[in-house]
């Protein structure tokens, strides 16, 4: 049977037939979509599920031949719209007309375990676009990267930057880093991955295996997509080379009181002024 689920946001729809009931996983738009098995109801067929056309008097379809008959029989798939029991080879609900098109597969069931619920709770793989897939947790709703997948992605959102003032201060609710610090294994390697706050200021605390890949939580690759869309990682690349700068400035100015103090043991004057002149460049500039 095909279980057809629907975004409650954006109304795409997904074959979530591989899913448990109350399991749950992330449309396209964003929206975390629960998959429900809703007490379905028979229906008159009023709509033919060949191509949505009225019903027409007759066994067949004035408007694209279908039989009438051919899809009243197994009626195992249900509209997500009016929950009527519907053929799985409708294209339409016979019911309400209603397209049943699901984008694809919600996901595929996958070896893996996910690393936030562990136990036997294994992953779903879903793709993202044609050319990446990740892993979706249909438990807690967190999702696995592959390092090459996330990289991708994140130049996909620094692309589309936005002409927005960067927003460091803002007040992003930093739970996860309230939380007592957990530490999951790799999907792949299992062994424990590392904790870091993404970007160094994004507020977002991320589980990274350097040879496999990364961990998210749900909500936080949106939230890590909204800071990169906000010039996050730019602000970042800054502060780490202002930092850089500092650390320099403060190393020269210790070479600097070295030479000052040995210059003040040799008890010679003349040059003096310049050096302390040059100590006084080198703390300005
Ligand atoms: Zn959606
Ligand atoms: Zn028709
Ligand atoms: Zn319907
Ligand atoms: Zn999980
Ligand atoms: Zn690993």
């Amino acid at each position: 049977m095909r279980l057809i689920v629907a975004c409650s946001q954006c109304n795409r729809q997904f074959d979530a037939s591989g899913y448990e009931v109350g399991s749950r996983f992330r449309c396209y738009c964003g929206e975390v979509v629960t998959v429900s098995q809703p007490a379905a109801h028979e229906a008159a067929v009023v709509r033919c599920s060949g191509c949505g056309a009225p019903r027409s008097d007759g066994p067949n379809c004035s408007h694209c031949g279908s039989s009438f008959a051919a899809y009243e029989r197994d009626l195992t798939s249900i509209c997500p719209r009016c929950v009527t029991r519907v053929s799985d080879k409708a294209r339409f609900c016979h019911s309400c007309a209603q397209p049943l098109a699901a984008e694809g597969a919600a996901g595929e069931l996958d070896d893996r375990i996910c690393p936030a619920c562990g136990g036997d709770q294994r992953m779903h793989s879903r793709r993202l676009g044609a050319d990446l897939s990740l892993l979706e947790c249909s438990g807690c709703a967190g999702l696995w990267l592959s390092s090459e997948t996330f990289q991708h992605v994140i130049r996909r959102a620094e692309e589309m930057v936005a002409d927005v003032e960067p927003n460091a201060d803002s007040e992003r609710p930093a739970a996860a880093m309230d939380q007592p610090v957990r530490y999951r294994p790799c999907p792949e390697c299992k062994a424990l991955m590392n904790r870091s706050q993404y970007g160094k200021f994004s507020r977002v605390i991320i589980d990274t295996c350097k040879q496999h890949g990364v961990w998210l939580d749900e909500g936080e690759l949106s939230n890590i997509l909204e800071w990169v869309r906000g010039g996050g990682l730019d602000q970042s690349r800054k502060a780490v080379h202002e930092a850089r700068v500092q650390e320099l400035r403060t190393q020269q100015l210790g070479v600097s009181l070295a030479r000052n103090n040995e210059w003040r043991e040799s008890g010679s004057s003349g040059a003096g002024r310049g050096r302390r002149g040059s100590l006084l460049l080198n703390l300005l500039f």
